[in-house]
């Protein structure tokens, strides 16, 4: 069986086909630039232990001409992995937010559709280009079963003790407002392999997915406890351009004494802050080089990093009362050894000891990094998002 899965965002779609027998991609790809006045598709075939790839560039108006070529794409005589659309039995769709009524994934009917257009106010960036993807994929393979994963899903079984905010109740009860975590596909996939990997169903994990937004999530015994982002993705962890966690009161004091507007402020939280705020560079791989080379901002800029997460380990730890593992995963959290080496640095409270030369070695596969005998495991896991989507949506449709 082969399932598609969908990520539209508001200028493009990322989609992956995977082989469900052998849970590898037949094919990859991103739709970019809709809407603008070129548009590219990208696209790659692996095939026989061979990678191929092709770019098109031509107006791609909207996501509906863009997900059509790409059906034509995947049938394509010569980029083709497939012979008939109709052998993609199902279309997983990433929907970011699902608010309080999506705790699993679910088969998409007019029902579902509706609740996920109540919640545009919730992710008013994210949720309307999802459901875009989804109404296209209803069109251009209307005889695949749509799927909805939410990314806030896994966090559902967040406590209340956790999941509140000391505001008035009423706008948790009238508004909603509430922590709901994001990432969750990826926090459970890591998590769940963690658990394969101790051999323990009763683990209490800290998964750290660090990619260009991050967060971390405490899951005890598979369950999600506790999480950094909250009812946005600006919460938390400092991220390459978001700022995480800061007092509140800056935002009224920009508003209030310095006259900035209210999307000013915004902007400057969630575009101009972070790694990008304090360095000026957003992409890790930057700022390490600059670390490397002694400077002064990077160094200081990594080691905020990283007692931003030292200090939610902590947290966590007392969530869970006990930690078994920390898991790295997500871009920087798969290759970056030095903010690993940060994160473990002066943690030996919490039985995190890093083996430095372990730390080193690159690798695609799952791996212990910690020193021999060290009371807390620290692993690196690869996260793999599409495939927990395509094997979630496999699961309601084999
Ligand atoms: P993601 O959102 O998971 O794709 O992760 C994106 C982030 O991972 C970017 O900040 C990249 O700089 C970072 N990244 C990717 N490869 C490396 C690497 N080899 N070393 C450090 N950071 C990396």
């Amino acid at each position: 069986m082969n399932i598609l899965v969908v990520n539209a965002g508001s200028s493009s779609i990322k989609y992956q086909l995977i082989d469900m027998t052998t849970e590898k991609p037949l094919s990859s790809g991103i739709v970019e630039r809709i809407g603008l006045e070129e548009g590219t598709i990208t696209h790659k075939t692996f095939l026989n232990g061979e990678e191929k790839k092709t770019k098109e560039v031509f107006p791609i108006p909207d996501h509906t001409v863009g997900l059509k070529r790409v059906a034509e794409l995947l049938v394509d005589e010569e980029w083709g992995v497939i012979s008939d659309p109709s052998e993609i039995q199902a279309v997983g769709h990433r929907l970011v937010h699902g608010g309080e009524a999506f705790t699993k994934t679910v088969v998409i009917t007019e029902e579902v559709k509706a609740k996920v257009k109540e919640l545009f106010p919730l992710a008013p960036l994210h949720n309307p280009a999802n459901l875009i993807g989804v109404e296209v994929a209803e069109k251009v393979f209307p005889n695949a079963t749509q799927i909805g994963v939410f990314d806030t899903a896994f966090h559902q079984t967040m406590p209340e003790v956790a999941y509140r905010y000391a505001i008035p109740n009423e706008l948790y009860t009238e508004m909603g407002i509430r922590k709901y975590g994001f990432h969750g596909t990826s926090h459970k996939y890591v998590s769940e392999k963690a658990v394969e990997y101790l051999g323990n169903e009763k683990a209490k994990v800290v998964t750290i997915h660090l990619g260009n937004g991050a967060s971390m999530a405490a899951v005890d015994g598979g369950v999600c406890k506790d999480t950094t982002m909250g009812i946005g993705p600006l919460n938390g962890l400092i991220m390459g351009t978001r700022s995480g966690d800061v007092d509140p009161s800056i935002i009224f004091y920009l508003i209030e004494q310095k006259g900035y507007s209210v999307a000013e402020v915004s902007k400057i939280l969630n575009k101009e802050s972070g790694m990008q705020g304090l360095t000026g560079d957003t992409d890790m791989r930057d700022i390490e080089d600059r670390y490397m080379k002694g400077d002064k901002t990077a160094i200081l800029a990594y080691e905020m990093y990283a007692y931003r997460i030292q200090q939610f380990i902590g947290k966590y730890a007392a969530a869970m009362n006990g930690l078994d593992a920390i898991v790295f995963t997500a871009g920087i959290g798969e290759n970056d050894t030095i903010a690993r080496s940060l994160v473990c640095k002066n943690m030996t409270y919490f039985g995190i000891e890093m083996d430095e030369a372990k730390n080193a070695v690159r690798s695609k596969d799952i791996r212990e990094i910690n020193v021999e005998g060290a009371k807390t495991k620290v692993l690196v896991i690869p996260t793999n998002e599409e495939l927990e989507i395509a094997q979630q949506s496999y699961n309601l449709v084999k």
